[in-house]
């Protein structure tokens, strides 16, 4: 994709007809692969919009679109005796990541940071290079979703390329890069006045009064620290099945193992890396067997720990984004809002 081209202040704002997503959607695929959200069973899933549509009224995905960043299975290198070849499986092309909500921008941002500091991720950073951010502000909301407690939602202000607001019969697009600017003048959309802006931050404003499950974020770092020894951590003990889902589908979570899988020639093979969860049991095990955090309470809080007190020094934020996917996904109902609440004494 050409790069980059001044852009005026005029071109910033446009509109595009939903009647015309189709071609929008066409154009973007004669510059880059694009993902957006589709339909999976009754829930939605980020796929390439081969001969699919987008279905940009989704609630939320099953996967994070970190799933395109960082890939759940991905080989690293291959071997044969002794030699050894490096494998990025990079995009051939642009991918443009359409249609994802305030929150999962604000994950990706966390994940640049993560992949990005003092030891950089070449695989990572490769497929991030590549990557084109296409926003949807959120003007309808989920019963779990709690962006707006920690500021990442429902409304986005930067990390995009272009920025998609539902107007109705219409999208408000907001280009944000040089880049943006490039996609829309493929697709050929027109300008819009600026007072769809006020459409926009009416549309938000209601989006945000909607918005029920609260995560308040006030001294939590104390409240946290104060209550490591809290009755309700031995409550989960019990409740939490271990069985990791709540972390796969995180869009911050970041941890992954890696495997080396031999062939049966026992000379060749490859090294792959896998998510990983701090939830599995073998997780925390080291030498001999030792494991410091065998017990289910234990696993449970560090999570929470993690994203609630360990991001912010490491990260300058929260290490969660309010998606609600965990409590979407998690069979017994552990819900991290609740958790908070009932350290609170509420
Ligand atoms: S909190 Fe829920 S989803 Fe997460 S490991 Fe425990 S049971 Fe599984
Ligand atoms: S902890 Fe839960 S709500 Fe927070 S970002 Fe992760 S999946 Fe979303």
């Amino acid at each position: 994709m050409a790069m980059p081209r001044a852009f005026a202040e005029a071109q910033r704002l446009l509109r595009l007809d939903k009647s015309r997503l189709d071609d929008f959607v066409e154009a973007l695929k004669k510059v880059a692969d694009v993902y957006g959200p589709v339909r999976k069973g009754v829930q939605h899933s980020f796929q390439l919009l081969e001969d699919k549509r987008p279905e940009l009224d989704y609630h939320t995905t099953i996967l994070p679109p970190k799933k395109l960043l960082h890939e759940p299975f991905e080989k690293l290198f291959s071997f044969e005796e002794d030699r050894v070849e490096v494998v990025q499986s990079v995009p051939k092309r642009p991918q443009v990541l359409l249609g994802i909500h305030p929150c999962d921008v604000h994950a990706i941002e966390i994940l640049d940071q993560v992949y990005g500091g003092e030891y950089e991720d070449p695989y990572y950073q490769k497929r991030r290079e590549q990557t084109v951010i296409i926003a949807l502000n959120c003007t309808t909301v989920h019963d779990n979703c709690f962006c707006s407690s920690l500021g990442t939602g429902p409304e986005l202000k930067s990390g995009y390329d272009l920025l998609m607001t539902d107007l109705g019969d219409q999208f408000l697009v907001e280009v944000g890069t040089p880049r943006g600017a490039e996609l829309v003048a493929e697709a050929g959309l027109e300008p819009a006045p600026r007072v769809t802006l006020v459409d926009k931050e009416r549309r938000l404003s209601e989006a945000r009064n909607r918005l029920r499950k609260r995560l308040l974020t006030q001294d939590l770092d104390q409240l946290l620290k104060d209550n490591f020894r809290h009755p309700v951590w031995e409550e989960l003990r019990h409740e939490c099945l271990a069985c990791g889902s709540c972390t796969m589908v995180c869009p911050t979570c970041f941890c992954y193992n890696t495997v080396d899988v031999l062939n049966l020639d026992l000379k060749s093979g490859w090294r792959e890396r896998v998510w990983d969860s701090c939830l599995l049991l073998d997780y925390a095990q080291v030498a001999q067997g030792m494991n410091f955090r065998k017990d289910r309470d234990a696993r449970i809080k560090h999570r929470v720990y993690h994203k609630l007190v360990y991001y912010e020094p490491q990260f300058g934020t929260l290490g969660c984004v309010g998606c609600g996917r965990c409590i979407d996904t998690c069979i017994k109902g552990i819900d991290i809002t609740e958790i908070i609440r009932e350290l609170r004494g509420e």
